[in-house]
């Protein structure tokens, strides 16, 4: 009787704490109600300290530490992968400018509507702020690279896990307070609670702030390099797949005619979960973003997910072909940020103070979403007698 009426009591307390799911017993809506917009704001506030972040610098190195730091005091243990990059020799063209026809966009998809310019900034003159300008400087150099990654251990299936990634590494002279801030921030957050000493999963996550995506996946294929023969010893788990989150803030929508954005957040602002249906893995990786679609369903407060195949330039494509892998983005990467919607991308405006409530909203849904599909996945449970 007693012990019931415990239960009753801590049933009722969830529900206040749930979003408007009305499943007072369900444990996942509980850990999804633990994210918080303002703690997500102010790990992207953290991680705009160190600058744009540019891989091979000291403000880089400084980011992976800082990032480690946060990671270890959430509970969550840390470890991380070492490997050096080289410039490649230029071969004159710019990465992705393959040869494309004029409305195809990258990743296989159709460029269609306005379009706006869109490349990388090198001109530290471009940033206006002094301080910022100062503080990206150093040029990258050569050498040896680290990359930050935390576990939480599954309780009966410890040697299956997911992996949840986003990149930390920026250029342009800005921040990279969305690119890719804004995921980093989503993984770290979705991280910490994860490790709560009152969750359980049955299966391991691993969290991965891949270093280098900027210069072509670097980070990425040095972890496959060096991780993916020893999948199923005790040294590394088996990989069920990788979700990637690159670019969670902007969806403004598509460019004006005179190629001009809305200053507001669209009201129809969706989560983008892109698979590549051109890569071996394609009917796995499909399912595994409708499970995701159907967490953003049920557990995300105020925007939708959409999917589609296209999946391009992240960190997930280096494992599409080996295991299930999807991203989670603001927009398709190839029909949509490759057409211009986000006039911040890669440029000196990519500023924490350049978004407000309604873009941090929308990365609060994307990790609303990644949280509640990574415990269905995983088996997340809440102990009790806390
Ligand atoms: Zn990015």
């Amino acid at each position: 009787m007693h012990r019931s009426l415990l239960i009753a009591i801590a049933c009722a307390a969830a529900a206040f704490t749930a979003p408007a799911s009305g499943q007072t017993d369900d444990p996942i809506a509980t850990l999804v109600a633990r994210l918080e917009l303002e703690k997500y704001k102010a790990t992207i506030k953290g991680l705009t300290q160190f600058g744009d972040r540019r891989q091979g610098t000291d403000r880089n190195r400084a980011a992976v530490d800082w990032i480690d730091a946060r990671l270890k005091s959430y509970g969550c243990p840390t470890d991380r992968i070492r490997y050096e990059y080289k410039t490649p020799p230029s071969d004159g063209r710019g990465r992705g400018n393959t040869r494309r026809g004029g409305n195809q966009a990258q990743g296989g998809g159709r460029l269609r509507g306005i379009r706006a310019r869109t490349g990388v900034n090198t001109d530290p003159m471009k940033q206006p702020d002094e301080k910022l300008r100062a503080l990206n400087m150093q040029p990258a150099s050569d050498g040896p690279r680290e990359e930050v990654f935390c576990t939480k251990l599954g309780t009966s299936h410890p040697d299956e896990m997911y992996i949840v990634g986003a990149h930390m590494d920026g250029h342009g002279w800005g921040e990279a307070a969305n690119d890719d801030g804004s995921g980093t921030a989503l993984v770290m957050e979705v991280a910490r609670v994860f490790s709560s000493p009152d969750v359980q999963t049955d299966r391991t996550i691993r969290f991965v702030l891949w270093n280098n995506e900027e210069t072509g996946t670097n980070g990425a294929r040095a972890y496959i390099a060096q991780r993916q023969a020893l999948q199923g010893t005790k040294d590394e788990p088996k990989w069920l797949g990788m979700i990637q989150h690159d670019m969670m803030l902007f969806d403004h929508g598509m460019p004006r005619e005179d190629g001009t954005l809305s200053p507001e957040q669209r009201p129809e602002a969706d989560v983008n979960i892109e698979f590549q249906a051109s890569s071996s893995m394609s009917a796995e990786s499909q399912n595994l973003a409708w499970v995701f679609e159907a967490a953003n369903e049920k557990y995300a407060s105020d925007y939708p997910a959409r999917v589609a195949g296209h999946m391009t330039n992240t960190d997930s494509g280096p494992f599409q072909d080996l295991i299930p892998a999807i991203s989670l983005r603001e927009n398709e990467r190839g029909t949509e940020i490759g057409a211009g919607w986000d006039p911040q991308w890669h440029q000196p405006t990519d500023l924490y103070v350049t978004y407000n409530d309604k873009d941090f909203r929308l990365g609060l849904n994307a990790a609303q979403t990644t949280l509640g599909a990574i415990a269905q996945l995983t088996g997340a449970t809440i102990k009790s007698g806390r």
